[in-house]
Order: structure tokens, then sequence, then C-alpha cells
């Protein structure tokens, strides 16, 4: 493995710094300094706004072929873009359950006709895809699922119902896991269906996360026709009974390379270098003046463990990165990762919440005024639950990864 970037790449580098400088301050300009969370009505709005202005420069999706919005970039200038886009301080995209998790399935199992209608469209925030797989007696076992898709004369009735569809409310469609095989069991006889959420019989209902935004929706299907032709070049991905080895390849995003990319906990490791900064440079100013022995021993010792908390955190996030090139390297050289996912899956979440936990110590009981540290922590902590609990993970890195003999 080179671990030296290329001249090329290093110019990619610039120009994704260059153009995210400049047209994030144009974004924020235009609405403000408290742009409200992507993951509320208002918020989702504006931060569509900003994904057209990372299409129109063909920065929303790098490493899709121009022909589809992007860039042809490799995957080594993806990891860059990403790095930047972190570095300059990205918001969240609103767009990511579409293309970073449905759209590598649709290159690897839709047809061309598919493709070059939903691709792009996803791309610009035209349609925008949230993912449909959970129900209320159907999480971690995915595979008891209990939404049906019956076959009828051009197209399907879809019944069932999901639930904790991120951003369910603001979406446009859907892409679900159906039962359409009502004589099989578990993992055969599903279809990974292709939704629009305009349909007759279809409701979705927004509610409230704990943190306070209407990020979740649940989806009633109550007798909905979806016809073939609701997505030109068909509404299913793959084929039909055949969802389940879809859903895998998408989980497989989802855990692995593209969700969570090395530069989102790179960035956050950089901002809590600074946070100690910060905080030692005022709490000496708080003691100057005062003797080390008034200050006391025990603070010292604090303070050093927290020290030495954000070095293993920044360490965490770089061998994040490290290993995240060997995926690079191993995935361009024909050997995507397979079961080694739920690794990654596990070191990202629990990464995630010792660097929010380390800057709320940091803070102290300044921690509950801090807004950004304070809400990056809540959401840290359902790190854990989506993509694929982690106690799941461990279950299958121990019987996948290990070879460890089944309970
Ligand atoms: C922020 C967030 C966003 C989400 N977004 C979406 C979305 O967009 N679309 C969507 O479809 N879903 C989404 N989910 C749902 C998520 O996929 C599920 O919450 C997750 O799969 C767990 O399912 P569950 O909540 O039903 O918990 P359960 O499966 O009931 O699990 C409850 C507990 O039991 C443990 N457990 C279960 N089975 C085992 C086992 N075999 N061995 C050991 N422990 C076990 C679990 O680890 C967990 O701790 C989201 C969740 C969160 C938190």
């Amino acid at each position: 493995m080179d671990l030296t970037w290329s001249q090329e790449e290093d110019g990619f580098r610039v120009e994704a710094r260059a153009w995210l400088e400049e047209n994030l301050a144009i974004w924020r300009g235009a609405h403000g300094d408290h742009i409200p969370s992507g993951d509320t009505a208002e918020g989702f709005a504006i931060h569509l706004a900003w994904e057209r202005m990372l299409f129109d420069a063909r920065w929303a999706v790098v490493s899709w072929p121009e022909e589809h919005g992007g860039r042809d970039a490799s995957l080594w200038e993806w990891l860059i873009f990403e790095e930047e886009y972190y570095r300059a301080g990205g918001p969240p995209r609103v767009t990511q359950n579409g293309i970073f998790l449905l759209a590598p399935s649709v290159f690897e199992f839709g047809t061309p006709q598919q493709q070059s209608h939903v691709l792009a469209r996803m791309a610009r925030g035209d349609d925008r895809w949230c993912q449909g797989w959970s129900e209320p007696n159907a999480g971690s076992d995915l595979a008891s699922l209990t939404s049906r898709a019956r076959r009828v004369d051009g197209g399907w009735v879809l019944d069932g119902q999901k639930t904790w569809t991120t951003r369910g409310a603001f979406c446009s469609h859907l892409f679900g896991l159906f039962r359409t095989d009502p004589e099989s069991e578990r993992h055969r006889g599903l279809s990974y269906l292709l939704v629009p959420l305009d349909l007759d019989g279809v409701t979705v209902r927004g509610f409230g996360r704990l943190d306070g935004d209407e990020g979740f929706a649940e989806v009633f299907f109550d007798g909905a026709f979806l016809a073939d032709d609701a997505i030109p070049g068909g509404v299913v991905l793959g084929a039909v009974d055949q969802g389940w080895s879809v859903a895998m390849a998408t989980t497989s995003s989802e855990r692995g390379l593209t969700l969570r990319s090395p530069g989102r906990f790179l960035a956050t490791a950089d901002r809590l270098i600074d946070l100690c900064h910060d905080r030692s440079g005022s709490s000496d100013s708080a003691h100057a003046g005062r003797s080390t022995q008034t200050r006391g021993a025990a603070d010292d010792q604090s303070a050093t463990d927290l020290e030495d908390r954000v070095v293993r955190c920044w360490m965490a996030a770089e061998a994040y990165r490290l290993h995240t090139l060997q995926t690079v390297t191993a995935t361009v050289e024909g050997r995507p990762a397979g079961a080694e996912t739920s690794l990654t899956k596990l070191w990202w979440s629990e990464l995630d919440i010792e660097l929010h936990e380390t800057a709320l110590d940091l803070l102290g009981d300044a921690a509950e005024l801090d807004g950004p540290w304070s809400k990056g922590w809540q959401f840290s902590l359902s790190g854990p639950i989506y993509a694929g609990t982690n106690e799941i993970q461990r279950n299958i890195a121990a019987e996948r990864v290990l070879g460890l003999p089944r309970k």
C-alpha cells in the first residue's frame, strides 16, 4: 500500500478545498448563523439547497460516472473529497441514504434503464430516498418482516408497516423489503422494491426523536397499488424473490465503506484537540496567580487523564483512516469486504461516542450549553443501533470473521 498521494490527487484536494470553502460560505450566508438540523422540515429544505449546489458543481457524488452526475473519481479521490468536506465543516448529507446506501446496489443490480432514471435524480435531490426495512416486529431479525407485496395485473399491491424510517417524512421514495412469495420463509421470497411515497394507500407519519428533531417516520401500506412502470425500468431491484442478496449488498455499504468515511471522524478529532487547547488555555488563565497546591493534585490528574483520552481519540480516528485505506486497496484489487464490514461498523460507532463523551467531559458543566457537542453526543449514542446493532455485528464478527461456533 502506497501512502503518498499523487500530483493529480493533490490537485483534486486543492480544487475540492477551494470550492468547499467558497461555497459553504455562500450557503451559510444565505441561510443565517443558525441553520436548523437537516432532520427537521425547515432544515431539510435548506440542506437540499446545499445538495443542489454540490450537484451542479459535480461534487455531490464524485466517484459516480459523469453520465449520472459524478466525476468518475477514484475511490481514493472520494476519500480525499470526504476529508475535505468534513474539514471544511460541511453539513450532514440529507441525501445520504440514497447516495450511500441505495445507489451502490443500483449500480450493482439495477438495469441500465433503472440506473439512468434513478441515479442522477437522486443525486440532485429531485427524488429523495429513505430506507424502509425495519418494522415494529422486525429489526435485528430483519428476515421476520411481514410487509408483503402481492402480484396483480400490471404491478404489486402493498400491505404492511415500516418504522424508524430516517427522514421518511421529507422523502419522495422508499427502498423497501417486502415478502413477495407468501409460501416462503425467512430470507427467501423477499423482493427489494422501489416505491414512490405518493401512491394512494401509502401514509407517511413523521415522529420525533429523543433529541427533539422529527427525523423518523412510520410508513403504512394499505392495499397501495405499485405499478410496474412507477419507476422507468421497473420497481424491483434485482430479481423477484431474491431481495435478500440485494439487501445484504446494501448493508455492506451501510456498515462498511460509504456511509461513514474517516473524514467525518478525523474532523471531529481535530475539533476535539482545538477544544482541549481552548479549555487548557482558559483553565490556565482561571488559575493564574493560584499555586499548584491550591489547584490540587486531583485536578491535575483528571486534566492529564482527559488529555490522554483526547490523544487516544485522535489515534483511533487515524487508525480508522489507515484501515479504510486498506479496505479501498482491497476493493480496487477486486477483493470486496465481506463480514469484515461488521468490524468497521463497530469501530466507527464506538469511536464516535468516545469522541463526543471526551468533549463533554472537557466542557464539564458548560457541556449542557454547548449545542454542537451535546447534540452530536446524543446522535452518537444511536450509532451502536442503526446500520445493525453492535451486538449483532459482534455475533457476525465472531462467527464469520473469527470462525467461532454458533451458539
Ligand atoms: C438513528 C437511527 C436511524 C435508523 N434509520 C432507519 C432507517 O432509515 N430505516 C430502517 O429501516 N431502519 C432504521 N433504523 C432502525 C434500526 O435498523 C433498528 O433499530 C435496528 O436494526 C435494531 O432493531 P430494533 O430497534 O427492532 O431492536 P431489536 O432488534 O429488537 O433489538 C433490541 C436489542 O436486542 C439485541 N439483540 C437482538 N437480537 C440479538 C441477537 N441475536 N444477539 C444479541 N443481541 C440481540 C439488540 O442488539 C438490541 O440491543 C434506525 C435506527 C436508528 C437508531
